[in-house]
């Protein structure tokens, strides 16, 4: 075994993260992943939104909206150090609108006044770190409240009490997905092994053992330093490992739409419905669109340690053609009751991601742990570090702050 060797467990953006901030400081780095290829799970099937902590409004500490911008205030840069200049090609979204529900958890003057909020921890971030940068941009201003109608004819204002313009956006995940395969199969210091199924990590005196399974049979790894960004899978690896997660987490199965929209609608708002069980649309400048409605696209809740594996197929894009148009029709028909025209889309993916949260009641529930972001990060025991992003925008955060930590171990 290598005097240094670092296993990272799973390839979404927050293993990649790892991988790259390693490999790029010249440490070895050997990536496991269950998939033939890395970036085709939850950081693939996603909206996309790089959070400036708007939609937590129901975290009145603010402690959700403050994790949200300190990663979204760095995404770009740390994409940077690890993609290069290419980072600044990814394409974002149309900015989003946020539409108040007449029925929203919280009024739109509550909602108001936590955007200034937001705002004003943005502005003092900036002012205190000025080379911050949101996806290559620095707004002035995070939001404006406007009136519901001027968004017609792209919505039906009448559904709403209140909107605000903001400044968020959403990039395109499999843009993203293609950067990061490319630079982890470029990097000499990234020992990549697709198709390997993790199945326990034990420890074994100085160093650990990664059990995985692979088409040619079982094999083992040893590692002084494993890192754990396993996602849905985190906790029950965490577990072999002898580390017992803290109780009342929940795993939720979203689907989400890819569609063309129809060309009256190509260039018109990105859309979140707020505050509660609603959906989205997010309008991307090739003409396509994320489309999501909570109540019908939300189909698995599961407090075991790992989700069933039921959700293996659609959370890889497999997804029976039947399940498809279900999906497709309750989806588009809601959406379109709001943003008309929406049920006109050519549908081009429908597949599925796992949400892990900690919660025992859903989003509806202002009291819900859902609202609450915070109880994630990097969690290092001696040579084990098991990390949980929480969010695709604090992903590159934390498997930074992760690699810090490896480095400093080393
Ligand atoms: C529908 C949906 C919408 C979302 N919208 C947003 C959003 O707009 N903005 C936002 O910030 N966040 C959003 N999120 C959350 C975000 O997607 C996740 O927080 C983030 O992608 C997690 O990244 P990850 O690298 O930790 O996980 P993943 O991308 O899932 O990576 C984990 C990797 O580990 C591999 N793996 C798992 N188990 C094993 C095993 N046993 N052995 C080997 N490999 C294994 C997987 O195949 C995968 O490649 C959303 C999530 C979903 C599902």
């Amino acid at each position: 075994m290598h005097q240094r060797a670092v296993t990272v467990l799973g390839a979404g953006l927050t293993g990649a993260s790892v991988a790259l901030e390693l490999a790029g400081r010249g440490v070895p780095v050997t990536l496991v992943e269950r998939d033939a290829q890395a970036f085709g799970r939850a950081s693939l099937r996603n909206e996309g939104k790089i959070h400036l902590g708007l939609i937590y409004a129901n975290d009145a500490s603010l402690a959700t909206a403050k994790l949200q911008l300190q990663g979204a205030l760095q995404f770009s840069a740390l994409l940077r150090r690890w993609l290069g200049p290419a980072a600044d090609r990814l394409r974002a979204s149309t900015p989003f609108h946020y539409l108040v529900a007449k029925d929203s958890l919280l009024q739109p003057d509550r909602l108001e006044s936590h955007y200034a909020e937001v705002e004003g921890l943005y502005t003092e971030m900036r002012e205190r770190t000025p080379e911050l940068d949101y996806l290559g941009g620095t707004p002035k201003r995070l939001y404006a409240r406007v009136e519901p109608s001027s968004l017609e004819p792209f919505v039906r204002s009448e559904h709403f009490a209140a909107a605000f313009e903001t400044a968020e956006l959403a990039i395109d995940t499999a843009e993203l997905a293609a950067m990061i395969r490319s630079a982890i199969a470029g990097h000499p210091l990234i020992d990549f092994r697709p198709q390997h199924l993790v199945q326990s990590v034990t420890p074994a005196g100085e160093h650990y053992r990664v059990d995985c399974d692979t088409p040619a049979g079982p094999t083992a790894i040893e590692s002084h330093q494993v890192v754990n960004c396993l996602w849905e899978e985190r906790l029950r690896i965490d577990r072999s490992a002898g580390i017992e997660a803290r109780a009342g987490w929940v795993h939720r199965l979203k689907y989400r739409v890819i569609a063309r929209l129809p060309e009256a609608l190509r260039r018109g708002p990105s859309v979140t419905i707020v505050l509660g069980p609603y959906g989205d649309v997010v309008v991307r400048d090739d003409g396509t669109a994320y489309l999501s409605w909570y109540p019908l696209g939300m189909r698995g809740w599961s407090h075991d340690i790992a989700p069933p594996s039921q959700w293996d197929a659609p959370c890889r894009g497999d997804v029976p053609a039947a399940q498809a148009e279900s999906v497709t029709r309750d989806l588009l028909s809601a959406i379109d009751a709001w943003y008309p025209g929406a049920a006109q889309s050519d549908v081009l993916i429908v597949d599925a991601g796992a949400i892990v949260g900690y919660g025992s009641s859903d989003v509806d529930d202002p009291k819900s742990g859902l609202h609450d972001r915070t109880r994630v990060g990097v969690n290092s025991l001696a040579g084990y570090h098991s990390v949980d992003p929480g969010k695709l925008t604090t992903a590159p955060l934390f498997g930074k702050l992760a690699a810090d930590r490896v480095i400093e171990a080393l």
